[in-house]
C-alpha cells in the first residue's frame, strides 16, 4: 500500500483527491463509476465540455467507466434530435460510454415503485395545493412553511390517489406526490418538495404511457443509484440540494448510496451559457442554428474549426474548483492556437486585396517559390507557390505617406514578399476619386528566396498571392457574439447586448494549394489567423471561416505579467 502511495501521482484537484482516498480506502471496492447526465433539451456547449472531462476523465484515469445517461424526465422540452447530438459531441470530444448508454426515462416504472415505497414508509403523501398554493406554503429564509392539509392522510388514502393520478383520473397540475420531510428546515429544498406531478406531454420515448413525471431530485439520485454510481459529479447549485439527494436514498434504505460532489461551473467571457437563452438564439434566427460558428456549442465550436484537442487542454488548464468565477475567453483562443501551430499547414491568403504590378517580371511567366508547409512540424514537408508578374497584396500593408516606422511597403520602400523576392514600389494608380486601384513595383532578381546577396536588409514581410493562381473563395470573420463580457450577468435584456458585427463576409484569394481542401480542414492563412473550411464549402465554390486571429491576448498578458 505505501509503495502505491508513494508512486500515484498528486491528485490535481479536490475532486481527484477525493476519488483518490475512496480507492486507498476501498470505498465502493476501489471502483470508479461515474455518469454524464445531460438534459436532451438542447446541444452541449463548452461547459458540459468541462464537465464531461470531468466526469469521462476521472472514470479513465482510474480505470473505471463513466454512462452517458439521458437526464429525460421532463418531456416539453426534449428530443431525439437532442439526444444524438450530444452523442455525436461526446464521441468527437474523444471520448467512449462503451456500451453504459442510459436512460432515465428506461427507469419510470422502478422510479414509480420507489415512490410507492415512499407512501408506504409514510415519507410522501399526495397534496392537492395549486402551484400558487404551494408557494405561498412555502414560506422564506428567515419564517418556516405552513404544512399541505393533504401532509395527513392516511398511507392507504395516498397509495390510491398516487394510483390515481398514474390512471389519469385528475387534471394536470390539480394534485402531487410530495416527500414528507419538514416544512421547517432551514433548508427550502427540504420543505416537503415535489416528487411527481400530473402532466399531459408527450414523451419523446415513452410516449403517452405517462400521465405523471418525477421531478429532477427525486430521479437523479435514484437514477444515480440504480446503475451503481460511485462519484456522483455535478455543479454547485446542486450542494443545496445533496441534502435532499441523501434523503431519498436513506428514505429507502437503497443499497448503493453515492456520494454527490459539486464543483464550479464554467462561465466564458463574452459568451452565454444557459441552454435556454441559446435555444433563444436559434429559435429567433439570430444566429444560424445550432452549429452557427458563433455559437459557444460544441458543434458550433467543431464548425468554427476548433479541435477536441484544443478543448481537452482548455477543461486541463481552468482547472476543477468550488468557487466561482469567468474564464476569459482568450485563454480558449490560446488553447486552440497552441493546438493549431502545430497542426495547421501555412497558406497564403489575401483578403483585403491591393493589386501590384511587377513591371519588371516577363509577363506569362509562372515563378514557383518554396514554401514551408509547417515550420512547427519538420515533417509537414513543403510546396510550390506560383508567382507572377501580378499579385495580390493586403491594403493594409501599402501606406502611401507611412509613419516613421511602417517597414512594409510605401512609395521607394522595399519590402520582402515571403518565401519570394524584395520589391519597391514605383507609382500609384488611383481612381477618379482618388482611391489607390493598382500599385506599380519592380522586384529585385537575385532576391529569390527572401535575402539579397548585396546583404541589404528590408524590416518587413509580407504575404502575397498570385492573380492569375489565386483561388477566389469567401472568408467568413468572425467576433464576439456579445459586446460585454457577462451578458449573462446583465440587468436588462441579454439581447440588447449582441454585436452587430459578429459576422463579416469577406471575398478572399488564396494560392492554389487549398484547392482540394474540405470541410473541417484547418489552415493558418499567414500573418492572419486559422482558418477552417466551412460545411457550406463547395469543390469551386470554398467558404472559410475564420477560426481565431492570430494576435494571442493571453499570451500577451502572461508575458506582461512575468515582467511586471
Ligand atoms: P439547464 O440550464 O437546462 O439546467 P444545464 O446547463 O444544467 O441545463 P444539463 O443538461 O442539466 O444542462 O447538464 C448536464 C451536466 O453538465 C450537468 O451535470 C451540469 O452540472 C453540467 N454543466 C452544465 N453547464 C455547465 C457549465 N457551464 N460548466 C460545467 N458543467 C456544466
Ligand atoms: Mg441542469
Amino acid at each position: 500500500m505505501e509503495e502505491n502511495i508513494v508512486n500515484s501521482p498528486a491528485p490535481t484537484d479536490f475532486i481527484r483527491a477525493i476519488v483518490a482516498e475512496d480507492i486507498k480506502n476501498n470505498k465502493h471496492g476501489g471502483r470508479v463509476e461515474t455518469r454524464f447526465p445531460p438534459e436532451p433539451n438542447g446541444y452541449l456547449h463548452i461547459g458540459h465540455a468541462k464537465a464531461i472531462c470531468i466526469d469521462f476523465g476521472i472514470a479513465m484515469e482510474n480505470g473505471g467507466v463513466c454512462h452517458l445517461r439521458m437526464d429525460d424526465t421532463n418531456p416539453t422540452k426534449e428530443d431525439i434530435e437532442y439526444v444524438n447530438s450530444i452523442m455525436e459531441d461526446v464521441r468527437w470530444l474523444g471520448w467512449d460510454w462503451n456500451k453504459h448508454m442510459f436512460y432515465a426515462s428506461d427507469y419510470f416504472e422502478q422510479l414509480y415503485d420507489y415512490a410507492v415505497e415512499l407512501i408506504k414508509r409514510g415519507k410522501a403523501y399526495v397534496c392537492d395545493l395549486t402551484q400558487d398554493e404551494v408557494k405561498s406554503h412555502r414560506g422564506t429564509l428567515t419564517e418556516a412553511g405552513k404544512e399541505s392539509p393533504g401532509r395527513d392522510r392516511s398511507i392507504e388514502e395516498n397509495l390510491d390517489l398516487f394510483a390515481k393520478m398514474r390512471a389519469g383520473e385528475f387534471e394536470d397540475g390539480s394534485k402531487t406526490l410530495r416527500s414528507k420531510i419538514d416544512m421547517a428546515s432551514n433548508n427550502i429544498h427540504m420543505r416537503d418538495p415535489a416528487i411527481y406531478r400530473i402532466r399531459r406531454f408527450h414523451h419523446y420515448r415513452t410516449g403517452d404511457k405517462w400521465c405523471i413525471y418525477p421531478m429532477y431530485d427525486f430521479a437523479h439520485c435514484l437514477s444515480d443509484s440504480i446503475e451503481d454510481i460511485t462519484h456522483s459529479i455535478c455543479t454547485l447549485e446542486f450542494e443545496i440540494h445533496r441534502p435532499l439527494y441523501d434523503w431519498f436514498l436513506d428514505a429507502l434504505e437503497v443499497k448503493k448510496h453515492p456520494q454527490q460532489i459539486e464543483f464550479a461551473r464554467l462561465n466564458l467571457s463574452y459568451t452565454i451559457m444557459s441552454k435556454r437563452k441559446l435555444l433563444e438564439l436559434v429559435q429567433n434566427k439570430l444566429v444560424n442554428g445550432w452549429d452557427d460558428p458563433r455559437m459557444p456549442t460544441i458543434c458550433g465550436l467543431r464548425r468554427r474549426g476548433y479541435t477536441p484537442e484544443a478543448i481537452r487542454d482548455f477543461c486541463e488548464v481552468i482547472g476543477v474548483t468550488k468557487y466561482n468565477s469567468l474564464t476569459d475567453i482568450a485563454l480558449l483562443e490560446h488553447c486552440l492556437r497552441n493546438d493549431l501551430n502545430k497542426t495547421a499547414m501555412r497558406v497564403l491568403a489575401v483578403i483585403n486585396p491591393l493589386k501590384i504590378v511587377i513591371e519588371n517580371f516577363p509577363e506569362g511567366v509562372t515563378d514557383e517559390l518554396d514554401a514551408a508547409n509547417n515550420p512547427e512540424n519538420p515533417d509537414s514537408g513543403s510546396r510550390k507557390v506560383p508567382f507572377s508578374r501580378e499579385i495580390y497584396i493586403d491594403r493594409n500593408d501599402f501606406m502611401e505617406n507611412p509613419p516613421k516606422k511602417f517597414f512594409r511597403l510605401a512609395p521607394g520602400q522595399e519590402v520582402r514578399l515571403r518565401y519570394g523576392y524584395f520589391i519597391k514600389c514605383e507609382s500609384i494608380i488611383k481612381d477618379d476619386a482618388g482611391n489607390i486601384t493598382e500599385l506599380r513595383c519592380t522586384y529585385d532578381p537575385t532576391t529569390r528566396g527572401g535575402n539579397a546577396p548585396d546583404g541589404r536588409k528590408v524590416k518587413g514581410t509580407i504575404h502575397w498571392v498570385s492573380v492569375p493562381n489565386a483561388l477566389e473563395a469567401e472568408a467568413r470573420i468572425y467576433d464576439r457574439l456579445f459586446t460585454v463580457e457577462n451578458p449573462g450577468g446583465v440587468e436588462d435584456d441579454y439581447l440588447n447586448y449582441m454585436n452587430p458585427d459578429s459576422l463579416k463576409t469577406e471575398k478572399c484569394f488564396i494560392e492554389p494549394a487549398v484547392a482540394d481542401a474540405k470541410p473541417g480542414d484547418k489552415f493558418q492563412f499567414e500573418r492572419q489567423g486559422y482558418f477552417c473550411v466551412d460545411l457550406d464549402s463547395k469543390p469551386g465554390k470554398l467558404v472559410f471561416n475564420r477560426t481565431v486571429p492570430l494576435k494571442d491576448s493571453w499570451a500577451k498578458l502572461q508575458q506582461s505579467e512575468k515582467t511586471n
